[in-house]
């Protein structure tokens, strides 16, 4: 039996970077960054990634039902967490609104910049959505009260053009995102340990193999180990891995998740359309 003050975390878009599509990556989904909490008050988003056009839809298919506001807090700017947002058909329709909350971006003229492009010509055709959009930067370590119900406060990760991290406390649950971040910076590292602190579900960055990561350091990423690590040492109740590779197929993340879960079993490797009831 769900209490009004339970909050319905679902994955819209799992992977990083680009979308990627094919008959190998049917499991985990091709979609780019997007997850949603949703309560009786209201409707959370976190990051606006190509499956935040699918997100959309199902609003849709509400008719009248659906949120007339919905809070949409971004980690960063980079393409993939925000490539959805022109496509996001409760905004067309002009009945809803959003509040888009950018942490990562002191200059407010680039944030509101940033977006403009994304939604007008030549990029995109028209400008009708961007009425809809209400846009904040909140300063660092400041609380943003959330429709939902309770907070969302921002913290720094160690990402390439910066990105900020969201620890969201809402009723009785804490739920944390820590992706786009690459491990290894102490500072930063601790930081985001005390952030998420406590968190019932954190939500991880694991873009990289071992293997990988060697070739790969100063791209903003980190492996599932590294995650891990931070969601181990702040005694995070179940981990979500996310942001996986475009070029990684069902079969790899599955080998990863094997991986993982035998060393913790409290871990899920993102997939599109999963859901958990916090
Ligand atoms: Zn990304
Ligand atoms: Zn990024």
């Amino acid at each position: 039996m769900s209490d009004s003050s339970d909050i319905t975390f679902t994955v819209w878009g799992a992977r990083g970077s680009i979308f990627s599509g094919g008959a190998d990556k049917i499991e985990f989904g091709g979609d780019t960054t997007c997850f949603s909490l949703e309560t009786e008050r209201g409707l959370l988003v976190v990051d606006a990634g190509s499956g935040f056009r699918a997100l959309g839809q199902s609003l849709m298919a509400r008719g009248d039902d659906r949120p007339k506001v919905i809070d949409l807090l971004l980690t960063h700017l980079h393409l993939d967490h925000i490539c959805g947002l022109p496509f996001f058909e409760p905004l067309l329709c002009g009945k809803t609104k959003m509040r888009i909350w950018h942490a990562n971006q002191t200059d407010g003229e680039v944030f509101r910049g940033t977006l403009e492009c994304l939604m007008s010509p030549p990029v995109f055709p028209s400008m009708i959505h961007f009425h809809g959009l209400d846009l904040h930067a909140p300063d660092a370590g400041s609380a943003v009260a959330l429709g939902i119900g309770g907070t969302a406060r921002p913290f720094e990760l160690n990402h390439p053009d910066g990105a900020a991290g969201w620890r969201i406390e809402s009723g009785e649950s804490v739920i944390c995102i820590a992706s786009d971040h690459e491990a290894g910076e102490a500072g930063i590292d601790a930081g985001i340990v005390e952030a998420t602190r406590g968190s019932d579900l954190l939500i991880c960055d694991a873009t990289y193999t071992d293997d990988e990561i060697a070739t790969r350091k100063g791209w903003g990423h980190s492996t599932w180990q590294q995650s891990l690590e931070i969601g181990s040492l702040a005694g995070a109740k179940h981990i979500l891995m996310t942001h996986h590779d475009p070029e990684r197929t069902d079969a790899a993340i599955t080998a990863m998740e094997d991986a993982a879960r035998a060393a913790a079993p409290n871990i899920t490797f993102a997939r599109s359309g999963w859901q958990r009831i916090l």
